[in-house]
């Protein structure tokens, strides 16, 4: 009987062995890249003795053509109440009143952890000689930094108050013909984030947490995401995790904890990959840099993604790519970020044997050379398989 997952008062989950879950198909390629990976995720739960019973709920393009709302609230409640969730690629409106969904869900449900892992998968091409020193893990803030939308644009009304404002309380001059964007990054979601990444390393067995952040520059921001997450450490993890400077850079059986500058660390992940573990930054430094490492390791066809609030539970796993229109409804592209999402909601649920299971395979099948056309173009000797035959191909090897 299937039945809800729930969340307990210490933020743990009750997940039954056939939970329902949420999904949105997702525009452009969703339509090709879901069913692939539902085929997977569904065979692999079923081999440990769960199924979970999906239910499509609406977002985009499917969802402004059915019910003329891009982001109807029914789909915000779906996720909600079932509290786990996943989520193809989705068209950003133009003009729609939304900066982007898959922002807007992220804000609307108070998700304030991007979780990207990044990893190598044998046999995957890649543009680096030693893909394989690549595993780290990206703890993205989500809901602050400059992309919380506050932003004016030049030659507004709204820029001159802004600018007028700005000379008239700090004496900061503005060029006239200047868009204003504000940067807002506390100490709470500052915290609360640095505080799931930790935890993560713990639960991982992980040994290193980077602070990734521009510090030297913009000190009352960056720099104090850098400081208060070394108080964090002091205050609350003092028992498992050390700072740098605490230790000499010596954490003895300690998770150890440092900080590198945002320009710095965007060389050494490249140059010194083996060295980074866990990193937590904020916003913007985390899309780049997870988009970064994601190309070290075989490009955006394969990475996963997960928005997640530890406290209360909810989570919305998601494939990182976007809709690639020009390839819809083909049954050509590659649905591992999607599928590896999945394995992330799997990890997520506790269902950790089905999730190394669906990794192995496809390991496996990329070993075997059989891949989607993104990987054949790279790899000599590859047999090209549609979206579908790919998925087919894992599940024969799960
Ligand atoms: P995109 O859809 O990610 O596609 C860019 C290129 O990435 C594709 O042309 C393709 O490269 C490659 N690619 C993407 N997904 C792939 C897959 N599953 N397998 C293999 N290759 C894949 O980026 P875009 O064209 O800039 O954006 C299109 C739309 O998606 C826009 O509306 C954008 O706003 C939206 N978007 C949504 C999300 C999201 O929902 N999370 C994220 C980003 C963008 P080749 O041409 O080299 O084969």
């Amino acid at each position: 009987m299937a039945d809800k997952i729930t969340i307990n008062a210490d933020s743990s989950l009750n997940v039954p062995d056939e939970p329902i879950i949420p999904f949105i198909e997702g525009d452009g390629i969703g339509v090709d890249i879901w069913p692939a990976a539902r085929s997977v995720l569904d065979a692999a739960a079923a081999k440990h003795g769960k199924s979970i019973e999906w239910i499509e709920v609406l977002a985009g393009e499917k969802a402004f053509n059915e019910t003329g709302d891009w982001l109807p609230q029914a789909t915000i409640d779906s996720f909600n109440e079932h509290l786990i969730g996943i989520k193809g690629p989705l068209t950003t409106p133009i003009g729609g009143g939304f900066r982007s969904l898959n922002v807007a869900i992220r804000q609307i449900m108070d998700l304030y952890v991007c979780l990207r892992p990044v990893r190598w998968f044998k046999g995957v091409p890649s543009p680096v000689k030693q893909p394989e020193l690549v595993d780290m893990v990206i703890f993205r803030e989500n809901t602050e930094d400059i992309y919380a939308g506050l932003e004016v644009e030049a030659g507004t009304p709204e820029a001159a108050k802004m600018r007028e404002m700005l000379l008239d309380g700090f004496g900061w001059e503005i060029a006239d013909d200047a868009g204003i964007g504000v940067k807002p990054i506390s100490k709470t979601g500052s915290q609360r984030l640095q505080r799931a990444a930790v935890q993560y390393a713990v639960r991982r067995g992980r040994k290193r947490v980077h602070w990734v952040h521009k510090g030297n520059i913009m000190k009352f921001t960056e720099g104090a995401f850098r400081n208060w997450g070394y108080d964090l450490i002091r205050e609350e993890f003092s028992d498992v995790a050390v700072g740098w400077d605490d230790c000499g850079g010596d954490p003895g059986d300690k998770i150890l904890v440092q900080d590198a500058i945002a320009d710095i660390a965007l060389q050494q992940v490249l140059t010194r990959p083996a060295e980074f573990d866990v990193i937590a930054t904020m916003n913007l430094n985390g899309d780049y840099l997870s988009d970064a490492l994601a190309a070290q390791v075989g490009g955006i066809g394969i990475a996963p993604g997960a928005n997640i609030n530890y406290v209360t539970g909810h989570g919305v796993f998601e494939a990182t790519h976007g809709t690639a229109p020009k390839y819809a409804g083909q049954d050509k592209v590659n649905p591992s970020s999607v599928l590896l999402s999945g394995v992330l909601m799997f990890e997520h649920l506790g269902w950790q044997e089905a999730a190394d299971d669906i990794v192995r395979a496809v390991e496996a099948t990329i070993g075997d050379k059989v891949v989607t056309y993104d990987f054949a173009r790279m790899l000599d000797g590859a047999t090209e398989v549609k979206c579908s035959e790919f998925a087919s191909a894992i599940i024969d090897r799960l």
